[in-house]
Parts: structure tokens; C-alpha cells; sequence
């Protein structure tokens, strides 16, 4: 699961200290999506990155997968983020290596054989859909197509749980249906927590069981999906 517990973030200190997130609780159960949603600026990013450990809470706690990653010595921090997929507004791809090897990227240096690495990638790709894009380049791939190249490298050290920060975002209606179609998959056949981070209600109401609305660092509702009542 993925669980914050009265987190706070400050950033700066003394007269310009920069309050930019207060007493924010999250609960994700493992296949479930939960969503943080807010316009910008409500600190959403903030708080992704308090959860995949690029940022260190000012005070709360952070669990993901069971373990308690709050005070992490800098050391652990990479094995630790292991656990964590990473979905991005815009897939992040290298424009110079083929579909396989974008997916096969999060496996070097891991030790992993040459031919489990293809095994996998081989299964990851199949998840997604993209068996027959192997060996095709990022840039002949539709918007869609790239961003679920990006969950199947995000899905390569087999994390239990995603973060997907605005996946959705620069994508037209039929594709972003087709993304979320995906991550709804997922959180089932994986049994994943995923928490995804958007500013658009609309896909919310599309993917999430809870969510949690973000207001200048506050949540100011949050619940199962069908229950809640305010616009973000
Ligand atoms: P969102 O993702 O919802 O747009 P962010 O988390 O990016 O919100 O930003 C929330 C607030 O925190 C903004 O006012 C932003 O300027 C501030 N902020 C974000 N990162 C930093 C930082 N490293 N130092 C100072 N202020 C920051
Ligand atoms: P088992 O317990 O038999 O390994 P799982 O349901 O855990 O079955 O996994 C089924 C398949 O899905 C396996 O081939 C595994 O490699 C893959 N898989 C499981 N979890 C993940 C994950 N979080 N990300 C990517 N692949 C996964």
C-alpha cells in the first residue's frame, strides 16, 4: 500500500520558510487507484515526490509497501525506490534506443541475464500491448502508444506499487481512455497501489476508487470516487 500520515513540507527556512504542504493523510490499498487531485500549484508534485523519496518530508510519515520509508538512510534510498514504478507526464524515453530497450533499462546493472532480460521484456510488453513495437523507435509511436511503453519500463523491476504523475496529460481522449483502460488492468492483474496524480477530475472519475482533493497544500475532501461532491 501506499500510506501517508500527517505529512507536512516546508521548503526554506526562517522568514522564508514556504509552507507548501499541511497535515496530508493517504491511504492506497494494494489494487486499488487512489487519486490526488488538484490545479496547480495544490502541491500534488510535492507530494509524489515525498512518495517515490526524491523529497524528505518536513514531518509525517510515508509507508510504501509495508515498509516505513520515512528516515531511510540516504543509502537505502535507491534499493528503496525499487519498489516504486514512476509513470511521467511525458513517457521520458530515450529517442535513441528501440522500444525493447527502453523497457529493458530499469534491468541493467542488475545482474539479470541476457535471456531472462528478454523474457521479461518480452512480458512486459505483451501486458501492455506493444509486442509487435519492439523494435520500432519512440518517435514512431503514437502518444498513447509511448506512454504505455513507459508503464512497462515502470513495470520492469516488477514494484508493487505505480506512481503516475499526470500520465495522461498532454494525450487526446481516445488515448487517454486507452492509458487508463491499462492502468485499471493493472491494478488488478498486478494487484498494484497505484496513486495518480492529475489535474482533471475527469480522469478520476474515469480510473480512481478514492481520491483525495489537494488545495493549496490541504485536502479538502477525500473518500471513495462516487461519494465525493467538489470540483478540484
Ligand atoms: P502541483 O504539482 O500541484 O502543481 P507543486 O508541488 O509543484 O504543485 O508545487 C506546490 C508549491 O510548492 C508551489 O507553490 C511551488 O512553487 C512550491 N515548490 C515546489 N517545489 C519547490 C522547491 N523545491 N522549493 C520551493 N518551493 C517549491
Ligand atoms: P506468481 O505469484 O505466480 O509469480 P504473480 O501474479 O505475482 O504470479 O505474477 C504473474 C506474472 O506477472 C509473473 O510472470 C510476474 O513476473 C508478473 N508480475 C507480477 N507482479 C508484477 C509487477 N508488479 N510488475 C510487473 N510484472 C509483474
Amino acid at each position: 500500500m501506499i500510506r501517508v500520515e500527517k505529512l507536512h513540507k516546508t521548503f526554506g527556512t526562517g522568514t522564508r520558510a514556504r509552507p507548501v504542504l499541511h497535515d496530508v493523510d493517504l491511504n492506497i490499498a494494494q489494487g486499488t487507484i487512489g487519486a490526488v487531485v488538484g490545479p496547480s500549484g495544490a502541491g500534488k508534485s510535492t507530494l509524489a515526490r515525498c512518495v517515490n523519496l526524491l523529497e524528505r518530508p518536513t514531518s509525517g510519515r510515508v509507508w510504501v509497501a509495508g515498509t516505513d520509508v520515512t528516515d531511510l538512510p540516504e543509502r537505502d534510498l535507491r534499493h528503496a525506490r525499487r519498489a516504486i514504478g514512476t509513470v511521467f507526464q511525458s513517457a521520458n524515453l530515450l529517442r535513441r534506443r528501440t522500444v525493447a530497450q527502453n523497457v529493458a533499462m530499469p534491468l541493467r546493472h542488475l545482474g539479470v541475464t541476457a535471456r531472462e532480460e528478454k523474457r521479461r521484456v518480452a512480458e512486459l510488453l505483451e501486458r501492455v500491448g506493444l509486442t509487435d513495437r519492439a523494435d520500432d523507435y519512440p518517435a514512431q509511436l503514437s502518444g498513447g502508444q509511448r506512454q504505455r511503453v513507459g508503464i512497462a519500463r515502470a513495470l520492469a523491476l516488477r514494484p508493487k506499487v505505480l506512481l503516475s504523475d499526470e500520465a495522461t496529460s498532454g494525450l487526446d481522449p481516445a488515448a487517454t481512455r486507452s492509458v487508463l483502460a491499462l492502468l485499471r488492468e493493472l491494478r488488478t492483474d498486478l494487484d498494484l497501489a497505484i496513486l495518480l496524480i492529475t489535474h482533471e477530475m475527469e480522469v478520476v472519475r474515469e480510473v480512481a476508487d478514492t481520491a483525495a482533493l489537494l488545495r493549496e497544500g490541504r485536502v479538502i475532501e477525500s473518500g471513495a470516487v462516487h461519494q465525493l461532491v467538489a470540483d478540484p
